[in-house]
C-alpha cells in the first residue's frame, strides 16, 4: 500500500521508524530483536537505510597498501522483504544515487517491484568518506531529483531502453528528504526549498525531514514550504539522544542544532543512563507538541535503540 494512502486515510498522527541494516556478518535476528518491541505501536512503515561502499587501505605483504572497497551494512532490500513478510508492515528501502549507474538503479527498482515493495525514499546519498564532496557514478545521477524522475518514468512504463514500448509501469510511491535547518551544502534556505520543490514537482509525494531537536525549526520550515508551493505531507524525523558524545557528533553529522535548554540538561548528566532519561523526556515533549499540531506521522531514527523509542511511543501513542 502506498504510504500516501496510509497518511491520508489516518485522522491521527501515525508512528514510523527508521532502522539500519546490521553490520556485515551479523544475522537478521538483530533486526527482529530491535523492532519486535516496537511492533505493539503498529508502525505505519519501517524505513531501511542504504549504506554505500567505503574505501580502506589494507597492509599487504611487502608493506604496500591495497585500496579495498567494503560495504559495512549491505542487505537493505533483503531486510525490507523479510520485514514485510514477517510483520505485514510496509517497509521502505532508501535508494541512493551514489555508487549506482542508471542501469543499476533500474534493475534495483525492478527487484523491488517483484518483491511487492511499492514505497521508496529517493536520496542522493552522502559522499564516500575518502571524498571531499559527492561524486556521482559515471552514468549515474548527480541529485536526488534525477532519481525521482527516473522512478517517475518507470511509473509511466518508460524504461531506459527506448525500444521497450510495452513495458509494465511500476507503481512506486516516492518520498524525499528535507532539512528544517537547511542542507549543509545549500548556500541558503531559499535555494534548498527551490530544489525541494523541484523534487516534489518531479513526482515526490511526501517528505521526511532530517532530525531536529527544536520544534520551532520544523514549524517554520513547514510554513516556508507551504509558502513556496510545497504541499505534500512533511513527516518530522526525531532522534532520541542516548549518549553524551552525541551532543557533538549529531550536530556534526546531521547539521542539527541542540537547543540551549536541552544542552544544559544534557551537560549536567554524569553518565549515559542519565542522558537517555533526559533524551527520552525531551523527545516526549517534542512528540506531544508535534501531535498537538496534527503532524502526519512521527518518524523515529532508532539507530538500533528500540528501548528509548519504545519509552517515547508508550508515552505519546
Ligand atoms: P538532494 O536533494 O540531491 O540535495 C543535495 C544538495 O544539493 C542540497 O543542498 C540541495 O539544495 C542541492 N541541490 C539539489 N538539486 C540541485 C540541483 N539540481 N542543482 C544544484 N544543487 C542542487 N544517506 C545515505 O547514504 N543513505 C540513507 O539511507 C540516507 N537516508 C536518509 C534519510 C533521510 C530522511 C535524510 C534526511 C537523509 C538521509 N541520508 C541518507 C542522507 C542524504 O543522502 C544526504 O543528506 C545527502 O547529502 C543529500 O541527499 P538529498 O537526497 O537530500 O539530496
Amino acid at each position: 500500500m502506498k504510504l500516501t494512502h496510509k497518511l491520508s486515510e489516518s485522522k491521527k498522527t501515525l508512528f514510523s521508524i527508521e532502522i539500519l541494516p546490521p553490520l556485515k556478518g551479523k544475522s537478521i535476528q538483530s533486526i527482529y530483536d530491535s523492532i519486535d518491541p516496537l511492533m505493539d505501536f503498529k508502525p505505519a512503515f519501517v524505513d531501511v537505510t542504504y549504506h554505500r561502499e567505503e574505501y580502506i587501505y589494507k597492509k599487504r605483504e611487502g608493506g604496500y597498501l591495497e585500496k579495498v572497497s567494503i560495504r559495512k551494512r549491505p542487505g537493505t532490500v533483503g531486510i525490507c522483504a523479510a520485514i514485510m513478510n514477517k510483520y505485514d508492515v510496509e517497509a521502505v528501502p532508501h535508494i541512493i544515487c551514489g555508487g549506482f549507474t542508471k542501469e543499476e538503479t533500474e534493475n534495483a527498482l525492478i527487484d523491488l517491484q517483484f518483491l511487492g515493495i511499492d514505497n521508496v525514499l529517493a536520496l542522493r546519498g552522502d559522499s564516500i568518506k575518502t571524498e571531499p564532496a559527492f561524486v556521482p557514478e559515471p552514468g549515474g545521477h548527480a541529485f536526488a531529483i534525477d532519481l525521482v524522475k527516473q522512478i517517475g518514468e518507470m511509473n509511466k512504463g518508460k524504461y531506459l531502453d527506448e525500444d521497450m514500448t510495452d513495458a509494465a509501469p511500476t507503481n512506486f510511491c516516492v518520498g524525499v528528504a528535507a532539512y528544517p535547518e537547511k542542507h549543509f551544502e545549500a548556500p541558503n534556505m531559499i535555494f534548498d526549498l527551490k530544489h525541494l520543490k523541484a523534487k516534489v514537482d518531479a513526482g515526490a509525494e511526501y517528505v521526511v525531514t532530517q532530525m531536529f531537536f527544536d520544534n520551532s525549526k520544523y514549524f517554520e520550515f513547514v510554513k516556508l514550504c507551504r509558502e513556496h508551493g510545497i504541499n505534500v505531507p512533511i513527516i518530522p524525523g526525531l532522534k532520541i539522544l542516548t549518549a553524551k558524545k552525541q551532543i557533538t557528533t549529531l550536530p556534526k553529522i546531521f547539521q542539527c542544532n541542540i537547543p540551549q535548554p536541552f544542552y544544559e540538561e544534557l551537560e549536567k548528566c554524569t553518565d549515559d543512563k542519565q542522558v537517555k532519561e533526559v533524551g527520552i523526556k525531551w523527545c516526549i515533549e517534542q512528540s506531544k507538541e508535534l501531535i498537538k499540531a496534527n503532524v502526519p506521522c512521527l518518524h523515529f531514527y532508532t539507530m538500533g535503540a528500540s528501548e528509548t523509542t519504545k519509552a517515547v511511543a508508550k508515552a505519546v501513542f
